[in-house]
Parts: C-alpha cells; structure tokens; sequence
C-alpha cells in the first residue's frame, strides 16, 4: 500500500530534498530530532523493512548506505559523527511503511534510544 513517501518521491507533494539518483531519495524529516534529520528512502516501494528478502534489496540497503555518508558530508556532520536509524515494525517504532533510514547528526546523542 502506498504511503506519504509515494506521494514526495512522485513530487505530488513538496519536501526538502538533499539527494537524489535513479533508485534513491533523500529529504529532510518534517519533524526533526536532530539540527540534521534526513530520510534515505529508495524509489520503488518497499513496504516493510522487515520484509527484505531479496538480493535486490540488500544492495538498495547498501546504497542506502552509501548515499548516507555521502549526504553527511554534504550537511558536515561526518567529522564529529552522526546516527543512522531503521525503526523495524510496530515495536521498532516504525510509523511510515515505506523503508526508510534516519540519518541524525549535529548534536550529541543519547544511548539507550527510548
Ligand atoms: P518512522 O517512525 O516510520 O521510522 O519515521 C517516519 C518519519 O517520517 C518520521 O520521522 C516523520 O516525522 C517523517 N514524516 C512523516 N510524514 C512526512 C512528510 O510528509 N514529510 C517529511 N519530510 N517527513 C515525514
């Protein structure tokens, strides 16, 4: 089923956005925990991030990956570091059902998550 994410990778709906290629795109969270809060997502939909079972998926993760330290380069928080996050199903605390990775920098982290 399709989700707000559908809606701003077809550019239905307006977000700030930092990166894109052919298979991903990355904009900036609506509600940021951190002075940089961006979502990695990838273009096709992918419903849960429970669900990867593929080849296909693990290398759209490892992209994912990639784009990630390359967008904390870009916003400058790759010296003093920063925290990627993929919230897993309802106890993960996942809220939209569209994979997708939290990349947070630009303040000190806390550790255990809540
Ligand atoms: P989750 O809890 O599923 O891991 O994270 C979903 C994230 O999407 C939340 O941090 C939430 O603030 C963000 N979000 C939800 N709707 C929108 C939207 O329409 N635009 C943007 N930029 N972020 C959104």
């Amino acid at each position: 089923m399709s989700t707000i994410f559908s809606k701003i990778i077809a550019k239905e709906i307006p977000a700030d956005i930092v990166f894109e290629n052919e298979d991903l795109l990355a904009f900036r969270d609506i509600n940021p925990q951190a002075p940089v809060h961006i979502l990695i997502i990838p273009k096709i939909e992918i419903a849960s991030t429970l669900l990867l079972n593929s080849k296909e998926h693990s290398l759209l993760l490892g992209a994912m990956y990639d784009a990630a330290n390359e967008i904390a380069r870009n916003e400058g928080i790759d010296k003093n570091g920063f925290r990627l996050v993929i919230n897993c199903g309802d106890d993960g605390g996942q809220e939209v059902y569209h994979l997708h990775m939290h990349l947070l920098g630009g303040r000190k982290m806390q550790w255990p998550p809540g």
